[in-house]
């Protein structure tokens, strides 16, 4: 039977440290500050950045949320970020995808200033990640790479599997793990013998968005097998439920480590959002 990676546990101790730091930033003037923009009209959203306003608050982070509604222009939400940009008491700016219908996400998000793009997805901070060179990582994939140096020390020379290559987790988890001088192999939607490729994982990463995909049969033993994937669904009951991407009572039976849907990776993608807030108001 797999471990289980506790992701909720895991990202309450990382977010004490931020908590900690944030505390000694105050000490020397810096109040670190996030501007949350949602220009989304997915309910989901709403909770996600109420999600990460509370979180905020819980470690002395100052948020402000910006809602815009249906109608809203591209130019609307730019005039904004500007005005973000050239604010000195924002450090963070977070845009929450999806966006309502008719506005463009990489359009918008490219407005961001560099410095203060806190999930990393302008195009000069996915430049960096490509480069190796230091810059803001997205929250998703760094918090994935904490858990996974959470069972393992060192990951240097592993096989590792990721299914997803959009900018926001696949892509940018590649290559996190290649920078971590791991072997990576990308899977997409176009991928053949999807299976037998995992199998050859020593860590496996999923962000498909694809309830269950992820069976047995795709596990080597004793791998790490990580699971991003959310998908929301309503029982026959009316429960409300998210699933992940893995099958996890099959999977957990052979692999030997695995993070749980939910609270394995959604609690450290919001941590993340805190630590990059903190690491933008107190190194750029
Ligand atoms: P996207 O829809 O942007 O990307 C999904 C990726 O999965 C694409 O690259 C797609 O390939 C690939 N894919 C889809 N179907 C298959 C398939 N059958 N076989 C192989 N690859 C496939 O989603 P995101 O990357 O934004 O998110 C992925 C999942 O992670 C979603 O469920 C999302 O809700 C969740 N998520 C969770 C977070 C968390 O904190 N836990 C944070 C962010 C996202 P192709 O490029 O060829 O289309």
């Amino acid at each position: 039977m797999a471990k289980i990676i506790n992701g909720k546990k895991i990202a309450t101790e990382f977010c004490d440290s931020v908590r900690d730091r944030v505390s000694e930033l105050k000490m020397r003037g810096i109040s670190p500050r996030i501007a949350l923009i949602n220009a989304s009209n997915d309910p989901a959203s709403e909770i996600y950045v109420s999600k990460k306003e509370a979180l905020a608050a819980s470690v002395g982070i100052e948020s402000d949320i910006y809602k815009f509604t249906k109608g809203t222009k591209e130019a609307d939400i730019i005039e904004l970020i500007e005005k973000l940009n050239n604010d000195e008491k924002v450090h963070a700016i977070l845009l929450q995808s999806p966006l309502m219908e008719g506005l463009r996400f990489r359009e918008l998000i490219n407005h961001i200033s560099p410095n203060k793009d806190v999930d990393g997805l302008t195009s000069v901070n996915q430049g960096r990640l490509f480069s190796g060179e230091p810059g803001l990582v997205p929250c998703t994939p760094l918090g994935v790479l904490h858990l996974i140096h959470s069972v393992h020390e060192k990951i240097a020379g592993l096989h590792a599997v990721v299914i997803g290559r959009s900018s926001i987790v696949g892509r940018p988890m590649t290559l996190l793990l290649l920078n971590a001088n791991c072997t990576v192999t990308a899977l997409h939607s176009y991928s053949r013998n999807l299976e037998e490729v995992c199998k050859t994982a020593d860590i496996l990463v999923s962000a498909t968005g694809h309830p269950k995909i992820v069976g047995k049969n795709f596990i080597k033993p004793g791998a790490t097998v990580i699971d991003v994937g959310i998908t929301r669904v309503i029982e026959a009951d009316g429960t409300r439920k998210i699933i992940g991407d893995v099958d996890f009572d099959e999977v957990s039976e052979i692999a030997g480590a695995i993070t749980p849907v939910p609270n394995g990776v959604g609690p450290m993608t919001v941590a993340y959002l805190m630590y990059n807030t903190l690491k933008l108001a107190c190194c750029y």
